[in-house]
C-alpha cells in the first residue's frame, strides 16, 4: 500500500468494529485521517461474546489486507492452519483428497475469528489518530449531512456526532444500509436460505495430534446437506452441520439427533462422541444464512458501505471477510488515485465494485451444491483434473475458477467469465472430438462394406 497523505485530513466515523471496520480503520489512519470506530458490542478483547462461526478460512484477497497493515506474517504463520485441499468424507466411509491446487501448492488459512478481530483491534489502537468506542450502538444517521446518532448501551446516554466520511461496516444487517435502502434509486436483493446451520466442535487429540489430518478442509457431503470441519490451531476442529431448516428441525430429541448421525455420519459421530455431541447441537438453535446484494455503495461524498454490510454471501466460497478485506484494498487505492477527494472516490467505488460483489454473491450460492453434491460426483472430479492437467500446461491462461477466486485478485466477474470461456473450449473441444471419432467410425465402416 502506498501511503502517500490524501490532501486533506478527514474526520471519519466507522461504524461497526468487526472484521472489516476495524481494518479499515488501520487503513484510513495510516493515511492520517482521524478515525472514530463505534461498535454496538463490549470489545472482545475484554468480553468474548460468541458471534457468527468460530473459524474462518483467509485466503489471497485477504492477506494483501492484512500484508498492507503488517498483520499477515502473525496472522497466517503464527495463528493460521494451513489447509491445502478438501478432506471428502464418502458415504461408505472412504476418504479422499482433493487439493485446492496441485500446480502451484497454495493453501488456505483457517484462522479463529475473535483472535484476528482482537489483532485488528490493537493494530487499529496503535495509531495516534484512531480512538475506538465499544457498547455505542447507532440508531439513526443522517447519511447526506454525516450526522449521527448513537446509544450508550449500558448507560442508554445518547451520544450525536458528525464525520466528514461515514463507512458502514456494521454487518449483514447494516442500519446505515437500511437507510440507504429508503433513498430513491437504490436497489435491494435479500434472500435468506432454506438451509441453516449449527456449529459442531471436535475435541483436542491426544499425543499432540489432531484427531483428523490437520491439514484438510473436512467435509461430508451427502447431497441435500453436508458437514464441514477446520482445524484450529489448540488441534481442536471446529465444523457446522448444513441443512434443510425441516430437516434440522426434525432433529430434536437426543435419540433422533443420533439416529441421524449414525446412519449419515457415522465416524464424524465416534469423533465428537454422543455426549458432546448432543451438547452442542441443542445448545443453541440453527442460524440462518442470508445473501444481499444492493446497489449503489455510497451516498453522495459522505457516506460508504463495505463489507457484509454491502454483500452479506453465503459462506460456502469462504469469501464474505475476504471480499471485506478487498473493499478496504480497493478503498484505499481510490483514496490515493483521487487524492482523498470523496466526490470521486466514494461513487468510484459504487462503480468498481458493485458488479464484483455480486459475482461472489452468486458464485457462493453455487458453491453450497458444489461441496454438499458436487464434489462426491465422478463428473466433478473428471472436471477437476482436466482443469489441473491444462493449468500445469497452459499455467498463465488456464487457471480454474476456484484458483482465481481463492488464489488471485481477479475481479470476480471476470472469474466468472473466465469460466465461461472455459467451459466453451471444453465444449468445443468435446464436440470435434467427437466428430472425428464418428469421421473415424463411419470411414471404418465405408471401407469395410466395399471389401
Ligand atoms: P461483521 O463481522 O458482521 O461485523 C459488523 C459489526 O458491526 C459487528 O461487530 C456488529 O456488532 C457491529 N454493528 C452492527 N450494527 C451496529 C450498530 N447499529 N451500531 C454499532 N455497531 C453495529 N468469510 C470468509 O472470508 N471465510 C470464511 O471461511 C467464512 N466463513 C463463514 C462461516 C459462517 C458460518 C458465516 C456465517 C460467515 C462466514 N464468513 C466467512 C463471512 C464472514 O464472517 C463475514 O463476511 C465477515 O464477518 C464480515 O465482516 P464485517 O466486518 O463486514 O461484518
Amino acid at each position: 500500500m502506498s501511503c502517500t497523505q490524501s490532501s486533506a485530513e478527514l474526520n471519519v466515523v466507522v461504524v461497526g468494529a468487526g472484521l472489516v471496520g476495524a481494518l479499515v480503520a488501520s487503513f484510513l489512519a495510516k493515511r492520517g485521517h482521524l478515525v472514530r470506530l463505534y461498535e454496538y458490542r463490549s470489545d472482545v478483547r475484554v468480553e468474548c461474546s460468541r458471534g457468527v462461526s468460530i473459524d474462518l478460512a483467509l485466503s489471497h484477497r485477504g492477506r494483501e489486507a492484512l500484508r498492507a497493515v503488517g498483520l499477515e506474517d502473525e496472522v497466517v504463520n503464527h495463528h493460521g492452519t494451513a489447509m491445502k485441499g478438501r478432506m471428502l468424507h464418502l458415504r461408505d466411509g472412504s476418504l479422499k483428497e482433493v487439493l485446492y491446487d496441485s500446480v502451484n501448492g497454495n493453501c488456505i488459512y483457517s484462522v479463529n475469528r475473535t483472535h484476528l478481530n482482537k489483532l485488528l483491534l490493537s493494530a487499529a489502537e496503535k495509531h495516534p489518530n484512531v480512538s475506538l468506542f465499544f457498547k455505542h450502538k447507532l440508531i439513526d444517521a443522517d447519511l447526506d449531512k454525516g450526522t449521527l446518532k448513537f446509544v450508550r448501551t449500558e448507560s442508554r446516554e445518547i451520544v450525536n456526532t458528525e464525520a466528514d466520511l461515514i463507512i458502514g461496516a456494521d454487518g449483514a444487517y447494516s442500519l446505515i444500509r437500511r437507510t440507504m435502502s429508503k433513498r430513491p434509486r437504490f436497489d435491494f436483493n435479500q434472500k435468506y436460505i432454506d438451509h441453516g446451520y449449527v456449529e459442531l466442535s471436535y475435541p483436542r487429540g491426544k499425543d499432540e495430534k489432531y484427531i483428523m489430518s490437520g491439514n484438510h478442509l473436512h467435509i461430508w457431503p451427502r447431497g441435500e446437506f453436508m458437514m464441514i470441519a477446520l482445524p484450529n490451531d489448540d488441534l481442536t476442529f471446529t465444523g457446522n452441520i448444513f441443512a434443510p431448516f425441516k430437516t434440522l428441525e426434525s432433529l430434536n430429541t437426543p435419540e433422533r439427533l443420533l439416529k441421524f448421525y449414525r446412519e449419515q455420519f457415522p465416524d464424524a459421530l465416534q469423533l465428537i462422541g454422543e455426549e458432546k455431541l448432543i451438547r452442542d447441537f441443542f445448545q443453541t438453535s440453527a442460524k440462518t444464512l442470508v445473501s444481499i446484494k444492493c446497489k449503489p455503495y455510497h451516498v453522495g461524498n459522505k457516506t460508504l458501505i463495505i463489507g457484509d454490510a454491502a454483500h452479506a454471501m453465503v459462506p460456502f466460497y469462504a469469501q464474505g471477510m475476504n471480499a471485506g478485506f478487498e473493499d478496504v484494498l480497493l478503498l484505499d487505492h481510490l483514496m490515493e488515485l483521487h487524492h482523498g477527494d470523496l466526490d470521486k472516490v466514494l461513487p468510484g467505488f459504487s462503480d468498481a465494485r458493485c458488479d464484483d460483489a455480486h459475482a461472489i454473491v452468486d458464485l457462493a450460492m453455487y458453491n453450497y451444491l458444489e461441496m454438499r453434491d458436487l464434489v462426491a460426483k465422478k463428473s466433478f472430479l473428471a472436471r477437476k483434473y482436466l482443469d489441473d492437467a491444462l493449468n500445469w500446461l497452459f499455467p498463465n491462461d488456464w487457471i480454474p475458477l476456484y484458483s482465481t477466486v481463492t488464489f488471485s485478485r481477479m475481479r470476480y466477474c471476470d472469474c466468472i467469465s473466465n469460466k465461461a470461456w472455459q467451459d466453451k473450449v471444453i465444449k468445443r473441444a468435446v464436440f470435434c472430438v467427437g466428430i472425428a471419432i464418428l469421421a473415424v467410425v463411419t470411414a471404418a465402416m465405408i471401407s469395410s462394406v466395399q471389401i
